[in-house]
């Protein structure tokens, strides 16, 4: 059965294809299990935006100087009926294979835009940043669909950050720093998202448009338990200062991690020490009871 054989053939490619470069895979019968849940999750996931199954958590972003919140990130969650909380880490891959990456990624700046609005109203000019996926960036309309949402929603572009990563400029790179440039002379900011983990090229960054470089979390786990990682990230924050970037740690999960990050030099942070990703309204008590204990401890 020649068809047969060619089908699964073609399935355990696509199944490698999914897990990323450099992945091998052997065909076995469970791969076609693995195949059907991959299709039922890419068929709730079609529908999860009309049912209402998205939403968006804020985690806190800190100036280690001033200990004040200054901004938060967007991060998605998907809560499926059955499955429970399925990671944006599994999901993610998914929507930019199929494509609906775009129409989430549209979606997920709507709703951050409504929040930055709702919370500067309230006295709380918060800036809000939201991941921008690779495939998102290569959309033709996707600057005016960015800087239409802002005026729609009357949000001054300073109050957005996007987050990048570097895979993400390098399949057209003349049309990506182009788009950038765009955006970031619109006023909106730009990170580099999981900054060591990729290329990390100089010559990437040199022309790119970016205000903030983000260090990988995996470097900041180990961080003063792992030499390499230690100096890793030392060598981030150097890079920073020396090319005016402002340096952002995630994933800062101890006040060892915290206290040498500040006496290094980097200038922001989020991770569980401060808070988890939050729903708006905990972000908000959050917000309110950090800042107070600042107060407190400052009299
Ligand atoms: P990321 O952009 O690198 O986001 C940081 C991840 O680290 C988040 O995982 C966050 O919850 C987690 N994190 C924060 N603080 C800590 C900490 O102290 N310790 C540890 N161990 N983890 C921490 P999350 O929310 O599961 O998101 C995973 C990834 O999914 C994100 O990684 C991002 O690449 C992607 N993602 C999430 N939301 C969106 C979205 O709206 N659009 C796109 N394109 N990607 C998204
Ligand atoms: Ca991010
Ligand atoms: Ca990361």
């Amino acid at each position: 059965q020649p068809d047969r054989l060619l089908q699964s053939a073609e399935q355990t490619m696509m199944l490698a294809k999914q897990k990323g470069r450099d992945h091998f895979q052997f065909y076995v019968a469970s791969i076609d299990q693995e195949i059907r849940d991959r299709k039922q999750l890419e068929n709730d996931l079609s529908k999860a935006l009309s049912l209402n199954q998205l939403h968006l958590v804020y985690q806190p972003q800190i100036n280690l100087e001033t200990k004040r919140v200054i901004g938060a990130e967007a991060l998605l969650r998907w809560e499926h009926p059955v499955r429970g909380l399925v990671p944006p880490d599994y999901f993610i891959p998914v929507a930019e294979n199929n494509g609906s990456i775009v129409e989430i990624g549209q979606w997920v700046l709507e709703q951050a835009c409504l929040q930055a609005k709702l919370w500067a109203d309230k006295g709380l000019p918060l800036r809000i940043a939201v991941n921008l996926s690779a495939v998102q960036l290569r959309q033709s309309t996707i600057v005016d669909d960015i800087l239409g949402t802002l005026k729609r929603h009357d949000i001054p572009a300073g109050r957005l950050e996007l987050e990048v990563t570097e895979t993400s400029f390098m399949t057209n790179l003349s049309d990506a720093v182009a788009k950038l440039h765009t955006l970031n002379r619109a006023g909106i900011s730009l990170a580099v998202d999981d900054f060591g983990t990729g290329y990390s090229s100089l010559t990437y960054l040199k022309k790119m448009p970016v205000q903030h470089l983000k260090i990988d979390k995996q470097f900041i786990r180990d961080l003063l338990v792992n030499e390499e990682d230690t100096r890793i990230t030392n060598t981030i924050i150097d890079l920073g200062r020396s090319l005016n970037l402002t340096v952002v740690a995630e994933g800062v999960e101890t006040a060892e991690q915290e206290y040498y990050l500040t006496q290094r030099g980097c200038k922001l942070a989020q991770g569980y020490f401060f808070s988890k990703p939050l729903r708006p309204a905990d972000f908000e008590t959050f917000v309110q009871g950090f800042h107070e204990k600042i107060v407190e401890n400052n009299t």
